[in-house]
Order: structure tokens, then sequence, then C-alpha cells
């Protein structure tokens, strides 16, 4: 008799359904038109309906539309990773950011919106899932709007198309509307080719992935692990590396603070020219 799938699979399958079902209402909020926006602690901290909504998702509600769709099935023909085949439930830590990118979402740049799920095992992000609502919301009519992408550690990230940057290309991903002085000295010392600015942590990850940024730079404190967690799995199934600004790992532990106080350094590949060049001046300023 074939065993039953690992508790760490059924988790990621369930963690896609949800995700894809807080897309869709994501969608359904913009489409309403009211984002019935309020300030958390300041203008550039804000919370949305679709937050709200997405926060208050009942687990009952998603798993039918995604036994019908297939995904969940797929989710759960792969090989769980052998060192997490002994998972039990109460072992893993789930960092959910219900809507990522709140500030550009308020704006208008839906691209840079995505739901995070984020699951973690011993202090270590092992899975995750990173749904784009509105993934191809420029490309046509005919194009599907929104993706989810998700991985495993050992086993692989998927639901996209591995891309790098052509190489000696210093590209920087960074903050759109969370900048600071020191942010822009770290950047400026790495001396980049070119400076994207953008929103959201899930967004600048899959810039990563899809070879149109070559290094995340966030040198300030303001993300947290419910931003990294998933991002940094789907980062680290491909080969690349997401660290603090002095290079240390970060940790999920359902007892860590939240706050990633020393900021986000994070590559695809060439992980080693960026940390190289962050000023000690930066170090210093940014305490773990
Ligand atoms: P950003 O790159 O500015 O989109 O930030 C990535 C994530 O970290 C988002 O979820 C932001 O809300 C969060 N974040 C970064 N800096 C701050 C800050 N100064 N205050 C509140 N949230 C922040
Ligand atoms: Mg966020």
């Amino acid at each position: 008799m074939a065993s039953s799938p690992a508790v760490l699979m059924r988790l990621v399958a369930s963690a896609y359904s949800i995700a894809q079902k807080a897309g869709t209402i994501v969608r359904r909020v913009i489409a309403e038109g009211d984002l019935g926006i309020i300030e958390k602690t300041c203008a550039t901290d804000l919370q949305t309906k679709a937050d709200r909504l997405v926060q208050d998702l009942p687990p009952e509600d998603v798993d039918q539309e995604l036994i019908e769709d297939g995904q969940w099935e797929e989710i759960l023909k792969q090989p769980c990773p052998s060192q997490y085949s002994g998972i039990k439930e109460e072992d893993l830590v789930v960092w959910v950011d219900p809507l990522d990118g709140t500030k550009e979402y308020t704006e208008g740049l839906l691209d840079n919106v995505t739901v995070l799920i984020g699951i973690a095992y011993e202090g270590k992000a092992i899975a995750g899932v990173i749904n784009q609502p509105y993934y191809n919301y420029q490309a046509g009519p005919d194009a599907v709007l929104g993706r989810t992408i998700w991985g495993v550690l050992g086993l692989g990230a998927f639901g996209f198309q591995l891309k790098e940057v052509p190489a000696g290309k210093h590209i920087i991903t960074t903050t759109r509307s969370h900048n600071s002085q020191l942010v822009t000295d770290c950047i400026t010392a790495m001396n980049p080719d070119d400076v994207l600015r953008v929103g959201g942590a899930g967004n600048k990850i899959i810039q990563l992935i899809e070879g149109k940024a070559s290094a995340y730079v966030f040198a300030s404190p303001g993300c947290k692990k419910w931003d990294t967690c998933a991002p940094e799995v789907i980062l680290h199934a491909v080969g690349g590396k997401l660290t603090d600004i002095h290079g240390n790992a970060l940790q999920y532990n359902k007892e860590v603070k939240h706050m990633n106080s020393a900021g986000v350094l994070a590559t695809l590949r060439n992980y080693d020219y960026y940390a190289s060049r962050v000023p000690q001046s930066v170090k210093n300023a940014l305490v773990p």
C-alpha cells in the first residue's frame, strides 16, 4: 500500500491552494474599486481590505477548487526530501504575508503585489509559496492573469522559468517606498549598472529568479520575517542566497523577532561580489 504523503508536502499543497484563493480575493478587491486603505503606523505602512480578507480566509474554503485544477495532486506526487519526511505538524512554523507590496498595490502597480506563505523547520525556511495575482496584467486580454510559484529545499522551485542576468551585469533591485540614506549608500558602494526600485519582497525575489535583477539590496530595518520566509525558500531552492546585510542567515523559529533589523541581501549568483562591497559604516548602523 502506498504510504500517505508527508506532512510537509500536504502543508505545501494547502499553502498553494490558500495562496491561489488569496490571489483571487486580491483581484476581486481591485475589480470592486474600493481598496479600503487604512494606515497602520504611518503613510508608508498600509493595510487594505484585501489584506484583511486574505488574512481571514477560512482554510476549509479552499481545497475543493485546487483538487479540481490538479495542482494539489501534482504537489502531492512530488517526493518529500528525505530530511523532511518525518516532520510533524507541530514542528513547523508558517509565516504569512497576506499582501506584500501593499503600498504599490494602493498606487496601481499591480504586479508588485504578492501573497507569501513560508514554512520553517528548526528555524530554517524550507518551503514556500508565492502567488502573484496580477502576473501578466499588461500582457494583453488573452493572457492568463496571476500565477503561483512554489518550492521546497532539496526538491526545487516551480511555476516560473529560471533566468539569469547577463554575466558581468550588476543590476540591483531595492525598495521603492521605504528608501533611506543607508539604502542608497550601500547600493552606491556596489557600483551597479542599473538600480530598479519596485515594491514587495516577493516581487524582488521574482526579479532575481527571472533574470531581471542580480541582487536585492535593502540596508534598512522594516522588512519582516513574513516578507522574507517564502521568497528565501524559492531563491535557495534554485541555488541563490538570502541573508541579512552582514551575511548572517535569517532565523524563522516562532520565538524570533519579527523585524529583519539588519536588512536583506539576496542574489541568485555572485553573492560574494555584493557582500564584499557592503560598507563597514552601513554594517555598523544595522544591528541584527
Ligand atoms: P519594500 O521593498 O519597500 O516593498 O519592502 C518590502 C517589505 O518590507 C514590504 O512588506 C514592506 O511593507 C516592508 N517594509 C520595508 N520597510 C518598511 C518600513 N520602513 N516600514 C514598514 N514596512 C516596511
Ligand atoms: Mg510585506
